[in-house]
């Protein structure tokens, strides 16, 4: 860890995920951001071990927009991003059972809005059956997903994201689950240049 602190800005550190995929290396700055936040580990050969498996997430990412094409489940206008119906930080995961193609606007204005919210402040009658599936039972499916966040390992988590939410949830258990206040949101993915980013980096 040390090495990294005194490190110049421009190296590049190996990451490797989970599984020993090599993923694109990083600067010193964020090895070691990743490290003091629990996400990853470093090996005596200065590699970076992610905690968690980024390419699962853009697996999945791509079976989402294959099977939604480019329509937003939300507004049925043309849709380019991947939203979590149930948001991450509600325990949601990244799976093709909780993921739909979304607009920017939808994505971004409904943040980490339930569902039921959303629909309610927009007006919108989405018929995309991984919507009306979570709609019958949102808070079931909500209490299942906090559970089951408690239970599960750290390298079930397939983002950075969805691992910050595992460990502020096993770090403070007793909190309960608790969405951030709603924020500007960052989009590092420009869809004209490339359908999805090319890898969730740290
Ligand atoms: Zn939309």
């Amino acid at each position: 860890m040390l090495f990294l602190e005194a490190a110049p800005a421009d190296l590049r550190v190996p990451v490797v995920d989970l599984e020993g995929h090599r993923l694109t290396p990083c600067s010193p700055a964020k090895a070691l951001q990743n490290l003091v936040d629990g996400l990853a580990d470093l090996d005596e050969a200065g590699v970076l071990h992610l905690r968690y498996r980024p390419l699962a997430h853009r697996k999945v990412l791509r079976q989402v927009r294959r099977r939604d094409g480019w329509t937003c489940a939300w507004c049925h206008g043309p849709g380019s991003t991947v939203d979590h119906v149930i948001p991450l930080c509600w325990g949601g995961r990244t799976r093709l059972d909780n993921c739909v193609v979304a607009c920017r606007a939808c994505n971004h204005s409904r943040n980490n809005a339930l569902p039921s919210e959303f629909i309610a402040r927009t007006g919108f009658r989405p018929t995309h059956p991984v919507i009306l599936r979570v709609l019958a039972r949102e808070q079931a499916l909500l209490r299942e997903a906090e559970r089951s966040l408690r239970k599960r390992p750290l390298s079930s988590c397939t983002s950075k994201e969805e691992a910050q939410v595992w460990l502020l949830a096993h770090q403070a258990p007793e909190a309960g689950l608790k969405p951030p206040p709603p924020g500007p949101v960052v989009t590092k993915w420009k869809p004209s240049r490339h359908p999805f980013p090319e890898l969730y980096l740290p």
